[in-house]
Order: structure tokens, then sequence, then C-alpha cells
């Protein structure tokens, strides 16, 4: 038994990342996605492997694929492996190769969910069936999860399988899935990892204002156009304090031990500006954050209408949502309603697991040279819904990437791709992570 994943393991990935770029699993929202042929070429590839993966829809054609590896210590906690299976929609006539070719080219492969983030699906099956060629068991049961739905509301997709089959999910304490581990080059050379440990939590807002509605010409004191204008004006500029999270606190020292910068976290927005490029780790999860997004309201030039909706996007740290909601009750005044249109809770892991340990380690093996560090993500995952069953969410898809690839804008943006050696690197470290842990 090697103690790496063979040749054949690095070619798999590969031909797994682009067969699942191929299938097109865009997700319009509202319902509107098919995931089950991805779902099935998962399943498949896992039903090869020796694995009795279940097929799992709460609506037809959104599938969601979840199998168990059992490990040799039955008294350790499980982890949970899991990736989506859908993508956000792509503009073909934008990108440089069709985004659901798959193309492989000088030694990228191209297409919608490269890395977001059917590379991690493709990473997992990779060495689950490598083990199975070479006997390899993990110490901890692994629960492997592919989801639909989670560029959506995960109603379909994590939210579904939490709350209706927690029994597949049986002693999973753990969890690990996308936006950690990657290249962070910060321009003098330096290569970090940031490894996830944290979500802020997502408050999506619809806020409305009401007034009297009436003629364009009269005089209106209660115009509920102006009302929403004035709030949302306030929100768009409020500033938010600075909340660090143990995972922010924890970055922002690693980060200026690392630099050699001697502010302390009292002053985290001084020691954020001598950061430099590395401070885009760090910047958006240092506070709370409110940016509106639509407006809607009236129907003709000279009518005032009674009333005027706008939604917002709110991000609140672990910890911080009760002032999140306290703030936006003062800053949306007497004539504002808000609710909630979509809300999902703040993650918070701990970095100084015996799991972080071994992530931290395993990248390291393969990339002496770089820096593990942790951090918060701005935005959120499946990790959300799966902590319903008390499992801790880590972003780990480790990928080593040149310089130059902008990682970050390929979320969701043109031209998403993925360099080969890129996915040899994540399978070796995910390999080694997942035989250790
Ligand atoms: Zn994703």
């Amino acid at each position: 038994m090697a103690d790496q994943p063979e040749r054949q393991a690095l070619d798999e990935v590969v031909e797994f990342t682009s067969d699942l770029i191929r299938i097109d699993t865009t997700n319009r929202g509202g319902g509107d996605c098919q995931e089950r042929p991805a779902g099935e070429y998962a399943a498949a590839r896992l039903a090869e492997a020796g694995l009795e993966p279940n097929l799992l829809e709460r609506t037809k054609g959104r599938t969601n694929v979840v199998a168990r590896i059992e490990g040799t210590d039955p008294s350790a906690d499980a982890l949970l492996v899991h990736g989506h299976l859908d993508v956000v929609p792509a503009e073909a006539r934008d990108w440089s190769v069709h985004p659901f070719s798959g193309e492989i080219r000088d030694g990228v492969v191209w297409g919608r969910g490269a890395v977001d983030m059917k590379n991690m699906d493709a990473m997992i099956l990779a060495v689950v069936r490598d083990w199975a060629r070479q006997g390899v068991r993990p110490r901890r049961d692994l629960v492997i999860a592919f989801t639909a739905d989670e560029e959506a509301s995960a109603e379909d997709g994590s939210g579904f399988l939490a709350d209706e089959h927690p029994a597949l999910f049986e002693g999973c304490t753990e969890g690990i899935s996308e936006s950690g581990a990657f290249t962070f080059h910060d321009g003098s050379g330096r290569e970090l990892y940031p490894i996830a440990a944290g979500e802020r939590g997502t408050a999506w807002l619809k806020l409305t204002a009401r007034g009297r509605a009436g003629h364009g010409s009269k005089v209106n004191r209660e115009n509920a156009v102006t009302r929403l204008a004035a709030a949302i004006t306030r929100i768009g500029e409020h500033e938010w304090p600075l909340r660090l999270t143990p995972t922010v606190r924890a970055a922002l020292t690693e980060l200026a031990a690392l630099y050699g910068i001697e502010t302390g976290l009292a002053d985290a927005d001084a020691l954020l500006d001598k950061l430099g490029p590395a401070a885009a780790l760090v910047e958006a999860t240092v506070r709370n954050s409110v940016n509106p997004t639509m407006l809607d309201a009236g129907y003709k030039i000279n009518v005032i209408p009674g009333e005027a909706v706008a939604y917002v996007d709110g991000r609140f740290l672990a910890g911080a949502e009760g002032e999140f909601r306290t703030t936006l009750d003062r800053l949306t005044g007497p004539d504002v309603e808000w609710e909630f249109q979509h809300r999902e809770v703040a993650l918070q892991a701990p970095v100084n697991s015996a799991t972080y340990a071994g992530m931290r380690a395993a990248v390291e093996e393969f990339a002496p040279e770089g820096h593990v560090v942790p951090y918060c993500m701005s935005g959120g995952t499946d990790a959300k819904q799966f902590s319903r069953l008390g499992i801790t969410g880590y972003g780990f898809t480790p990928l080593k990437l040149p310089e130059g690839f902008d990682y970050q804008a390929l979320f969701h943006g043109v031209d998403e791709r993925v360099p080969v050696e890129a996915l040899h690197f994540g399978v070796r470290v995910l390999d080694r992570f997942l035989r250790t842990a």
C-alpha cells in the first residue's frame, strides 16, 4: 500500500472535473436546476469503488448523493466531506471557451464549476477510488455528500439532508468543503494558504416604507419613496464597528507575526492597513456589513405610491447578530419596516482543534514554502445547514495556484478554470489529510 495516491488518481481528478463541468447543472434559483445527471455520475463513480451511495431528492431531479466509508477506529467521530453539484449561470458569449465544454487547454481545465466546486467533487471521487484500489481505510468514518441547490436556498440540498435525513450523518462532528487551502500570493513572493474556520451569517432583508399615496403635484410629507430613500442612505453609509471573532483574531495575529507588524489587535484597522494585499483575507470579516442592492417603488411619475420596497444584503459575524438587529431597527426608523427574506447562522470553528492541525500539516507537507493561516469567509456555504446537526465546518479545498491566477475572481466569474497541477496537489493533500484525520 503506497502512502500516496497513484497515477490513476491524478488522471481521474482531471477527467472527473472535466466530465462534471460538461454536465450542465446551472442553478438559476426558484427551483430551476437539475442536478440528477451529475448526481448519477458521482454515485456511479462511488459504486465502482465498492461504496453504496444513497440518492436523495426532496424535489424531482434535485439529486443529493450520500455515502459512508467505515473507518478503522469505531470510537472516533465521523467526518463529513461535502461538495455541491450545482453551479451558477454562465453566458457563453462572454467566455474564451464554452463554459460547459470542460475543455483542457495548456494544462488548464476550463468551465463553470472548475473552482466552484466540481474540482473538489472530483478530488473527493479520485481519492476515494484510489483508496479502494489500494485498500486504504481512514481512521474516522467519512460521510461523503454531494449536494444540490447550494447556489440558491439549499432547501433541496443540504437543508433537506440535515432536516430530513440526519441519520445519514450519525456521528459526524466536523465537516470540510469549499473555499480554503488555496494559494494566496501576497505580491511580495510569499504564499499563504488560508483555511476557512468560520463564516459570517446571512441576513437578506426586505425593507418596506409606507406613506400616504397621492398626486405628485401636492404637498406630501409622508412620501414612501422619500422615507425609503432616507433609510437606505443611512444603512448604506453606516460605519459598522470592529468586532473581532476568535477566527479573525487568530488570522490577524498570525499575519502580523508573519509580516513582523507590531500593531496590536486593539487597533485592527491600522493593522489591516499595514498588511498590504494580505488584508484582503480579513478586511471583509472584521465587522458586520449591509449593502443595499435592489429598489422597487412607484408606477407613474405623477403618482406618489403608498409603499416603497428595497432589498439589502446583510452579513453578520458570529456573536454580533443582536447588534445587527438593533442597528437595523435604529437605521430604518419608525416609518420603514424590515424583515428577513433569508437568514442563515454565522459559523465559528476552532483553530486549535486536531482537525485544523491535520489540515495544516497536510498542506505544509506538499507546500513547504507556504504559510497556513486561518480565515473567516465573508459569505456562506452548505456548512451553515450542516451546522444544524452539530457539525463544525471548515473550508478546505486544497489547490496550489500559480502567481497571477486570480482564484477569488473566478468564483461565479467569466473564464472560470483550474490548472491540472492544482488538481493534482489537491488530491495529494486531501488524501493525506483524510487518511490521518
Ligand atoms: Zn460553491
